[in-house]
């Protein structure tokens, strides 16, 4: 149907927690490291849950990444080698100059993947993942499993009390729910 792409795309990976987006970043990364593709794997620092050097998926794969907070830190890496793919974990986290980045970086023929939450736990968009996902060539939107009914899960629900948009958390304070038991939840709180 289509010929094939040229190198330089955007790929999007993303849905709610728990719904497997690290392992299938990693798959990914494992395929450009087969194909010999130089590639540059970021995760932001605020993001340290299991590890602080590894994309640690959650079947104990990892994969070695930089650690960093700003676009800035993500440019110095990213001219220091000859890379030909970026990969950006946990993108929600970063602010939305990296867009305008990425979007360069794909027009001159880099592999762009990026992987992170769509929505909040409330169920509002990340701006800067909604934006991505607006001017990506590629998106796999992942589902989770409702704790609650067992369904497929399209939204994070959190279980504890903070009004902070962001909260860094696991199972401990958040749990993936379908459309249906989000809203009933949430509209008792
Ligand atoms: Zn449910």
């Amino acid at each position: 149907m289509y010929r094939r792409y040229s190198d330089g795309m955007i790929e999007v990976i993303t849905g709610p927690m728990f719904s497997g987006k690290s392992e299938e970043l990693i798959k990914r990364i494992r395929i450009l490291s087969y194909a010999e593709i130089p590639t540059l794997v970021i995760k932001p620092s605020i993001d340290n849950r299991f590890s602080n050097t590894d994309i640690i998926s959650r079947n104990g794969n990892s994969i070695k990444s930089y650690s960093v907070s700003t676009t800035k830190e993500i440019k110095e890496l990213f001219y220091q080698k000859k890379y030909k793919a970026l990969v950006v974990d946990e993108v929600q986290f970063f602010d939305m100059s990296l867009i305008e980045f990425l979007d360069k970086l794909a027009n001159q023929g880099i592999r762009i993947i990026v992987s992170g939450l769509d929505q909040d736990y409330l169920r509002r968009p990340f701006p800067i993942v909604a934006h991505l996902m607006a001017i990506a060539d590629n998106i796999e939107k992942l589902k989770a499993v409702c704790l609650i009914c067992k369904r497929a899960a399209s939204c994070s629900f959190r279980t504890s009390k903070s009004d902070n948009t962001i909260e860094i958390g696991d199972t401990d304070i958040y749990e993936a729910r379908c459309r249906e038991c989000h809203v009933k939840d949430s509209s008792t709180k």
